[in-house]
């Protein structure tokens, strides 16, 4: 596998993530609208590829339920658990180019001032250029009812746990789980991020697939050593490669929380969270029976015991996983061409290597060329393809820059239709990462695809 330098390697993977249709840039025709982006056609797949993987990972077991809670919900939630108190970044402006920073993290910012390009802001800083700090609160505030003045202020959520936490009782009652049981949930939140930055790793809205697991809270210890295990692997199966992952251990904790540890990931701009796992205690649902009046607690029939569950949450983003897992496939590597007049030369062939159930698209199909009815026979064969994956059909250019092509958004298999097929009905079937071909009777491509793809 290539190394490219990492910081080419950053600026290569959003202008393919643009040109080849992963991510777009919100409201680009508008000068754009900072920290929020679009998935396009094949982002989208790989977005809700990874989600799919998540989903069947954490809810097809039997002591794991899935919900999907609403975005805007009672202000008293966020009384309740301490976002309107504590969910807050320290924030200094600069009296000079008026530019706003995270004051926590001036270390990493660069200067406002466009004439100082480059500039440390933490030179500003020491030169007494900032405010005091201040402290500003993440969340994004609206209302509801036509009258701004009289309505109420809801917000739009910064994490999903909480949709998950006020339903405890709904769902246990429901699916009559008993403890140790989860529920999962992939949501959109919402953070007024005070600075966005490195693409998609901090951004405004933005995805989070949490699962918490509601236990007795004599069990902390084993089950959160448990989901840290479980989650780690995760990343590991969908093919992160293990020298790209590490785990953080919080010294610091927030104020809900008992341990911490991070997945992190080394993205080309180096390590960042991808997953928090924590151990909230019983903190989030005492502070619902105290701030809702409604007792939230669970009774084991079997120890007669009454107590409020712990709960051990895995967070990770959807979109930030996206982001890891694009850097994870990127590659180059120097591969061999052969030229139309019989010689070779080298090329650089930019290649995904996504792991095939997360790949957007996972099969092209071609006709080597457009005459003796292969065209009829690729189309045939890609119309009984799309019933069951996402296929794409090309027939234009050589076919080696068709292979180029979908090495490029990391489809894992090539099927081309040649001379032979007319005979004796076979294809070749070129594999993305290896690019050894080999030749299997069509009859048998859905089979074969369905082998390779289940994880
Ligand atoms: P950070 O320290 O990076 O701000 P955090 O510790 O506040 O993150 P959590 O509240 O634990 O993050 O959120 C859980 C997960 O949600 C993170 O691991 C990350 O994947 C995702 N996430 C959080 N904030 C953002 C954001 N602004 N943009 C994209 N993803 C985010």
């Amino acid at each position: 596998m290539g190394t490219p330098a990492k910081s080419d390697t950053a600026e290569k993977i959003v202008s393919l993530s643009k040109r080849r249709g992963f991510i777009f840039q919100s409201s680009e025709i508008y000068g754009g609208l900072n920290g929020c982006y679009d998935y396009g056609p094949l982002g989208v797949e790989l977005l809700r590829n990874i989600k799919e993987a998540w989903w069947k990972e954490m809810t097809y077991r039997e002591d794991i339920e899935g919900i999907d809670a609403s975005i805007l919900m009672h202000p008293r939630v966020w009384e309740a658990s301490g976002h309107v108190e504590h969910f807050t970044d320290p924030m200094v402006d600069c009296k000079e180019c008026k530019a706003r920073f995270r004051e926590d993290q001036i270390g990493e910012l660069e200067c406002g001032n466009k004439a100082y390009k480059g500039r440390k802001a933490l030179k500003c800083m020491e030169e007494g250029k900032f405010t005091e700090a201040r402290n500003f609160n993440l969340m994004f505030k609206t209302h509801i009812g036509p009258l701004e003045e009289s309505s109420a202020v809801v917000f739009l959520r910064p994490e999903t746990a909480q949709g998950i936490y006020v339903n405890f009782s709904n769902v246990k009652d429901s699916s009559r789980q008993k403890l140790p049981f989860g529920i999962a949930q992939i949501g959109k939140a919402f953070r007024n991020e005070i600075n966005t930055k490195n693409f998609l790793f901090r951004t405004r809205e933005f995805e989070q697939m949490e699962m918490q697991y509601f236990i007795d809270p004599k069990e902390d210890e084993r089950f959160f050593e448990y989901w840290r295990g479980e989650r780690l692997g995760w990343f590991k199966k969908y093919g992160m490669r293990p020298e790209r992952l590490k785990l953080h251990v919080h010294e610091k904790l927030a104020h809900y929380a008992k341990a911490a540890v991070d997945i992190e990931y080394e993205f080309p701009f180096g390590w960042g969270e991808i997953e928090g796992i924590h151990n909230r205690t019983d903190y989030d649902l005492k502070r619902h029976t105290e701030f809702s009046g409604k007792k939230i607690e669970y009774f084991d029939d079997q120890t007669k015991e009454r107590y409020t569950p712990y709960v051990i949450e895995t967070s990770a983003g959807a979109s930030r996983s996206f982001f890891a897992f694009l850097c994870n496939a990127y590659d180059e590597e120097e591969v061999t061409k052969q030229n139309d007049d019989g010689s070779t030369s080298s090329e650089t062939r930019t290649v995904l290597r996504f792991h095939p159930a997360l790949a957007p698209v996972k099969v092209a199909v071609f006709p080597l060329v457009n005459r003796d009815g292969m065209q009829d026979i690729a189309h045939n064969i890609n119309d009984d393809l799309r019933r069951k994956f996402k296929s794409f059909y090309d027939d234009s250019g050589a076919v080696g820059r068709r292979y180029r092509r979908q090495d490029e958004c990391g489809t894992p298999f090539c099927i081309t239709v040649d001379s032979e097929t007319l005979y004796d009905n076979t294809v070749t079937v070129r594999e993305r990462d290896s690019m050894n071909q080999e030749r299997i009777n069509k009859d048998n491509i859905v089979d074969y695809l369905k082998g390779k793809l289940e994880v």
